[in-house]
C-alpha cells in the first residue's frame, strides 16, 4: 500500500485537543477522509474517522447517541450504562469507519500523516502561506467541542 497524497487541514485554536484533518490518498485510487489529528497525553495520534453509536430510546424509539443522558426527540430519561465496554472498561461511544488492520499498517499511516502535519505546520509559520483547500471537514466533532474548555 502507498500513500499517494496527505492533505493536512491544521487548526488554529488551541481550545481542545485535535490539532488537524487528514485526507489520505491510497494508491492513486481511495481517498479516506476525516481523519483526526489530536494531541494526546504521549503526543500527537491520529484517529481514524468514526462514527457516533447510538441507540433506541426505550419510550419513543428515537436514536440517541450512547452518551445522551435524555432522549433527544421525547426528553426521556435514559439510562447511564448503556452500549458496550471496551477494553479498558469505558464505554464504547465510536466506531471506526475505516481503519488499518495491524500494527504495521498503523504506525506507517500514523507516521506519514504526522511528517505531513509537521511539514504543514512549518509552511503555515511561513510568509504568504495558503491553508490547502478543504471541503470534507468534520463540522459535527467542531460544533460538539467548540464549548468546551471555556
Ligand atoms: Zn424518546
Amino acid at each position: 500500500m502507498n500513500i499517494t497524497e496527505i492533505r493536512i487541514k491544521l487548526l488554529a485554536s488551541q481550545r481542545d485537543k485535535l490539532r488537524g484533518f487528514a485526507s489520505v490518498t491510497i494508491d492513486d485510487c481511495l481517498v479516506i477522509r476525516d481523519i483526526k489529528i489530536i494531541e494526546g497525553g504521549r503526543g500527537l495520534f491520529v484517529a481514524m474517522p468514526s462514527r457516533k453509536l447510538c441507540d433506541r430510546c426505550p419510550a419513543c424509539a428515537g436514536k440517541n447517541p450512547i452518551r445522551a443522558r435524555y432522549c433527544n426527540d421525547c426528553g426521556h430519561r435514559l439510562g447511564v450504562e448503556r452500549g458496550d465496554i471496551d477494553d479498558r472498561g469505558r464505554p464504547r461511544l465510536y466506531a471506526d469507519i475505516s481503519h488499518p488492520i495491524n500494527q504495521a499498517a498503523r504506525d506507517y499511516v500514523q507516521n506519514r500523516i504526522l511528517e505531513a502535519y509537521f511539514d504543514e505546520l512549518e509552511r503555515s509559520k511561513q510568509e504568504g502561506y495558503v491553508a490547502q483547500s478543504f471541503d470534507d471537514l468534520d463540522y459535527d466533532y467542531l460544533e460538539e467541542h467548540s464549548g468546551e474548555d471555556r
